[in-house]
């Protein structure tokens, strides 16, 4: 089956509100393709104005990251609810820097995917191996693992709505990019480590995207690829060349 293309941008912690709404009004017409889901993932302070800048167009507008409870004493954390009620229908799951540098481990991010779904929200959950593993050549493990750990407990029909992300932690931020080859490679392991754990059906309806410094002199390559169905772009998702990318 044809797999719809999302390309999504992580904006990471940039863009004040207005910022983020002038941002908006310079894609505006870059990013319009009817064949492609266009995500962008905004700071929680940037959700509203975004989803207000973003009215009536082809983009949609995701988060960043959001806590496993509804409501209550969770000072400083945003809810499921929260995001939906303002307009997200996407939402960034265990992205590396929040692995690394908040400590979250697949035990919590897999609390977070099963509430995400429970709210309606789509996971983008993202998974990606130190450049040390891949050095070690222990990178597939890794993925596989990941992969198992986040998914657990999560049924066929809601992992056929969710998308993957294939970071390896060494290209992102940094400019190096995996090889199309590379990043098809782990793609598919992921595609193939899905149709183990629900079947063939399922895992050929899950999108994959990849994500690690795609700009857009390398988003075309990369898209080629069978099970590459898109990008995680950040670095690149706060210019022009964003649109670019949409239109690979
Ligand atoms: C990311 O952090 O999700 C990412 C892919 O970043 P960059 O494109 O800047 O490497």
């Amino acid at each position: 089956m044809a797999r719809k293309r999302i390309i999504a941008g992580n904006w990471k912690m940039n863009m004040t509100p207005s910022q983020a709404a002038e941002l908006c009004a310079t894609l505006k017409d870059l990013v319009v393709n009817d064949n492609v889901d266009v995500v962008y993932c905004v700071p929680a302070i940037d959700i509203v104005p975004v989803a207000q800048a973003v009215k009536d167009t082809n983009v949609q507008v995701g988060a960043q990251n959001l806590y496993i409870e509804d409501k209550g004493a969770y000072t400083g954390e945003i809810s499921a609810p929260m995001l939906v009620d303002a307009g997200v229908k996407y939402v960034i799951i265990g992205h590396s820097e929040r692995r690394e540098y908040f400590g979250e481990t697949d035990e919590f991010l897999n609390k977070k995917v099963k509430k995400a779904f429970e709210a309606g929200l789509t996971p983008i959950l993202c998974c990606g191996e130190s450049l040390e593993l891949r050095e070690r050549n222990a990178y597939i493990d890794w993925i596989r693992l990941q992969i198992r750990a986040d998914l657990d407990g999560i049924t066929a029909d809601q992992v056929k709505k969710r998308v993957i992300a294939y970071e390896p932690i060494w290209a992102i931020g940094t400019g190096k990019t995996a090889t199309a080859d590379q990043a098809q490679e782990v793609c598919k392991i992921i595609r193939d480590t899905i149709a183990e754990m629900y079947d063939d059906a399922t895992a050929q309806e899950v999108r994959i995207q990849y994500g690690g410094s795609m700009n857009a002199g390398n988003a075309a390559e990369l898209l080629s690829k069978p099970d590459i169905d898109g990008g995680l772009i950040g670095g690149a998702s706060l210019k022009p060349d964003f649109g670019q990318i949409v239109n690979a």
